[in-house]
């Protein structure tokens, strides 16, 4: 076929050529490839999550879906080796595009290597329920930064010619009832908020899928409740006509409930299965109550889709994974996702020459560091760190041989370096009070199909983190979590490090932030509350209607419960340091926090108007180079209704030498300031002004300038 002609063309050209049954290929999965025992493997299917049959009678491969959000999953049952990114969480507090983009081509790079031409990572639900399960999966909190960096993870995937997704669309922000909660949200909020990141991600990618999730959705207007993969509002008004989203939407595995509803309303492929658009939907088809139209609408999406990505021209070619060039890419992408948020008396970086003992305490840092778990679980080398023996099970935290207690004593071959593991607090005390510093790891597994009932360390880890402080004031503790943490030891422990799930390369990168190789140039994706009682809702909704075990990973499977809602309009557009601001609540750490080695001052800030860009300086007063995300914010005029908190509008990295200073121009993107008018269905620009603030978090920006909007 013509090569010059546009993905569309080719598209369509194949399809002419197609029987019904042919195109019927394109519109379903085959079921739960290998995920299920005794599962028949189709030929083609590689046996990840996903599998659509081919046409290989007119060239058309099948396509072979892997789940990847942190990295290549199942990657073991074909004896391959898949990269353990650092969460997306993590990889998020970078505020990197680069290193973003780095994270999905090493992603696209190893499904490529291994067959597969479709990833099924790409979560961009926003951190609406800090206690979310699958926050580490998610780029956090922020509608702009979320979208930006899972677009980039998007467009790193499909560089290397692998089809890309975007997902959960919409509102999936809870685990607890995920197949039964319906979340309710005005369509305002809905387009500035959790929306507003999928359609970031969306344009800047133009990624091959975008899978529906699994919850009812109430937006108001149309105000009507339906499934997400069968909302006619979601889906065809405002994914495929307002974003123009040219790919194929694709349901959660087992989210489809429909077959003409769920046709007409834009679902373009079920999966994993067929038992709606199988026979159903081809029967349905004949029967003209599904137009003909639509099923080539279809089957276009996923073959231009296919073209438009290279899946057909240059179909990947199996290799042996580079394990070492997937821990380097992981280590530099955790050296960017650590992040410093105490550092008392610059007990941090910790001095090698000065040091005679360490005691490591917890959290199994003498063989690993832990990985979220769920979808999103990659297969860890050698298997699972704290039993190799015993093939891994959902609903279990898998640690990966990436072992702190090793890196620690690279760094300090000298010294005495001994590990408790915590679960005696008294012992670990002990060993505590003999050293002279004590390093507490305390951590939070988080899995898909659960959620956490409180933002509390689990596990007794917060006497731990206590008892080791009282024992000895030269405490770090580093907390490997999922998402945010309360820390009722906040005030007495000098040094805090969040390292989140840091991936592969996630001791090296923490041992090097410890001891100051790697200057801590991380901020954070979400704010870290005080306590449950400062969030919009303090009990995760529908957590009391789960009688039993609450939070562990089948707390979704729990379809017997009654159906209920998730009001979101409580806080509506107002998520995360949004929320804060507005109720007047200080959190314990502000959204785009993090502190660093360094120091950074900020002055001169100048707005141009006409061109909409804003120019201030950033100076490293310090004594060593670092590297500051510096942040810009906006607040609208009154007239908006939304002048009782700020929203991020621009950033960037400052990489600078000791002593240097930098003049930095951003230019603001106008819909990042605009709010949604429902009457005209569209963004506007409100005219007033604007009060454009600079700093190095959404809880300083010492600098505020004035942009006026005219009509
Ligand atoms: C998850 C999806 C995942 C799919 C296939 C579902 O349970 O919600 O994120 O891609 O399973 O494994």
């Amino acid at each position: 076929m013509n090569k010059s002609l546009s993905p569309d063309e080719r598209a369509d050209l194949v399809m002419q050529q197609m029987t019904l049954d042919e195109k019927m290929n394109f519109v379903h999965g085959t079921g739960w490839n290998g995920l299920q025992e005794n599962a028949v493997i189709p030929k083609g299917s590689l046996g990840g999550a996903g599998y659509v049959e081919g046409v290989p009678r007119l060239g058309i491969p099948g396509i072979n879906m892997a789940d990847s959000a942190v990295g290549v999953r199942l990657a073991a049952q074909g004896s391959h080796y898949a990269t353990l990114l650092p969460s997306v969480l993590g990889a998020a507090c970078s505020w990197d595009k680069d290193a973003l983009f780095l994270f999905g081509d090493v992603i696209g790079r190893e499904l490529r290597d291994t067959g597969y031409n479709m990833s099924i990572g790409g979560g961009v639900d926003i951190t609406r329920e800090p206690r979310n399960g699958r926050n580490f999966e998610y780029a956090g909190e922020d509608p702009v930064l979320a979208g930006t960096m899972v677009g980039e993870i998007a467009r790193g995937v499909q560089s290397n010619q692998v089809m890309g997704d975007i997902k959960h669309y919409a509102f999936n922000d809870q685990e607890t009832g995920r197949t039964i909660v319906n979340a309710e949200i005005s369509q305002r909020a809905a387009r500035e908020s959790d929306l507003l990141a999928f359609q970031i991600a969306i344009g800047l990618a133009h990624p091959a899928g975008v899978m529906c999730s699994y919850n009812k959705d109430t937006i108001t207007p149309p105000g009507n409740t339906d499934w997400s993969c069968e909302n006619d509002y979601l889906l065809n008004q405002v994914l495929k006509k307002d974003f123009d989203f040219k790919g194929f939407v694709l349901s959660d595995w087992g989210g489809t409930h429909s077959t003409v509803h769920a046709a007409l309303a834009g679902l373009d492929q079920e999966q994993p299965g067929s038992r709606y658009f199988g026979d159903p939907l081809k029967q349905a088809v004949q029967d003209g109550q599904v137009p003909m139209a639509r099923l080539n609408d279809m089957v276009h999406r996923v073959l231009r889709s296919m073209f438009a990505n290279g899946v057909i021209d240059n179909p990947p070619v199996t290799k042996v994974v580079n394990p070492f060039r997937g821990r380097d890419d992981a280590e530099h992408i955790a050296d960017e996702s650590i992040v410093l948020l105490k550092n008392a008396d610059h007990i941090l970086p910790l001095d090698a020459a000065s040091i005679q003992s360490i005691a490591v305490i917890g959290s199994h840092a003498d063989v690993g560091i832990l990985s979220g778990g769920g979808s999103a679980q990659v297969d860890s080398p050698g298997g699972n760190a704290i039993a190799p023996n015993t093939p891994p099970h959902w609903g279990e935290p898998v640690y990966f041989p990436s072992v702190p207690l090793r890196q620690i004593r690279l760094h300090v071959p000298n010294a005495k370096v001994e590990f408790n593991e915590g679960t005696d607090v008294a012992a670990a005390a002990q060993l505590a009070a003999s050293s002279q510093i004590a390093i507490v790891f305390a951590n939070q597994w988080m899995s898909e199909g659960m959620d956490r009932p409180t933002l509390a360390l689990p596990d007794n880890q917060d006497a731990l983190v206590d008892a080791v402080v009282k024992a000895n004031p030269h405490t770090i503790v580093v907390l490997e979590t999922g998402g945010p943490v309360t820390m009722p030891w906040v005030d007495s422990v000098p040094a805090i490090v969040e390292a989140w799930y840091p991936g592969i390369g996630g001791a090296q990168a923490l041992a090097d932030i410890l001891f100051g190789e790697v200057d801590p140039s991380a901020r954070l994706a979400v704010t870290f509350p005080k306590d449950d009682n400062q969030l919009p809702h303090p009990q995760v909704p529908g957590m009391n209607l789960l009688e039993s075990e609450p939070h562990t990973p089948h707390a979704h499977h729990r379809e017997e419960l009654p159906p209920f809602d998730a009001d979101y309009n409580i806080s509506g557009v107002r998520v995360g340091y949004k929320w804060f601001e507005s109720k007047q609540e200080t959190p314990l750490f502000p959204f785009g926090f993090g502190l660093s080695y360094t120091s950074y001052d900020f002055s001169g800030l100048t707005v141009d108007s006409g061109s909409r860009s804003v120019t201030f300086t950033v100076h490293n007063t310090g004594q060593r180079a670092g590297t500051e995300v510096a942040q810009v914010y906006a607040v609208l005029p009154k007239s908006t209704g939304e002048s009782s908190f700020k929203r991020l509008v621009a950033w960037d990295r400052v990489p600078l030498a000791a002593g240097e200073s930098k003049t930095v121009t951003l230019q603001l993107d106008p819909l990042y300031l605009s709010i949604f008018d429902v009457s005209q269905n569209r963004f506007t620009l409100a005219p007033g002004d604007y009060e454009i603030l600079a700093g190095s978090s959404s809880a300083d920006t010492p600098l505020s300038a004035t942009l006026h909007v005219t009509q």
